[in-house]
């Protein structure tokens, strides 16, 4: 066995014995990153419109806002509400630089594809983070999205999942920092890929609030030559 290969085992038993198979909220002896206890305090989004998961009476028609306005994407997937213990971990993954945080909500975002049977295409895409962000945050989070979800889903995947580049073409402040109004003005212009994009895309964010940056997105993969936009986000906020 060469030095790096043992090395590479060597982070993996360690990693598993620290992390691994524990909660990461309470610590306790766990399979999976969060336990059944700690999960109580996750509210999760049981009826909400059928294409932008914002929450409703019921699951059974579109909001309000879908049936009057275009949106360039299929559906979003968004199996939490960005509140309490969810938004408390997100916030201390991406403004204390503690990524590992993001795990447990990225665990159960897979567990709810696997258990719903959720098709999702092969080819996948994640909203880009500003550079500004990057620097601040020292990780992406929807790079780390992209690498945990496959390692989930992959297996379960008839095809193997490839990734498709999309980057930011004109830098702007990080979406908590802009008001609504602002958000709307997020167009396709903003983000660009490299070359013709598959017909089927997912792509990936972490929380979903207007919807207006997948939106963008969305815009710009079918703009390269896709036809539909399945997008998956750790969490919804609740209005
Ligand atoms: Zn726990
Ligand atoms: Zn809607």
């Amino acid at each position: 066995m060469t030095l790096k290969k043992l090395s590479t085992k060597l982070n993996r038993v360690v990693y598993n014995r620290l992390f691994r198979n524990q909660c990461y909220v309470c610590n306790i002896s766990n399979e999976g990153t969060i336990c059944k206890s700690c999960q109580t305090f996750l509210t999760f989004n049981t009826t909400h419109c059928q294409r932008c998961a914002r929450p409703t009476q019921t699951s059974l028609t579109l909001c309000g806002e879908c049936q009057t306005s275009q949106m360039h994407i299929d559906r979003i997937i968004a199996p939490i509400l960005y509140e309490g213990l969810c938004r408390s971990l997100i916030r201390k993954a991406k403004f204390e630089q503690r990524p590992h945080f993001l795990y447990p909500l990225i665990e159960l975002l897979a567990l709810h594809i696997m258990k719903h049977n959720i098709e999702l295409p092969s080819d996948w895409c994640i909203v880009p983070t500003s550079k500004a962000s990057l620097k601040t945050r020292g990780f992406c989070q929807t790079n780390l999205m992209f690498k945990q979800l496959k390692y989930h889903l992959e297996p379960h995947q008839f095809t193997p999942i490839k990734f498709v580049p999309l980057h930011r073409t004109i830098q702007v402040s990080a979406q908590h920092t802009r008001s609504k109004q602002d958000r709307h003005k997020l167009n396709s212009r903003f983000f660009a890929t490299d070359n013709t994009v598959p017909r089927h895309i997912l792509l990936i964010d972490d929380v979903v609030t207007t919807g207006s940056t997948l939106n963008a997105c969305a815009e710009r993969l079918i703009k390269s030559g896709a036809e539909r936009i399945t997008a998956i986000t750790l969490a919804r906020t609740p209005a």
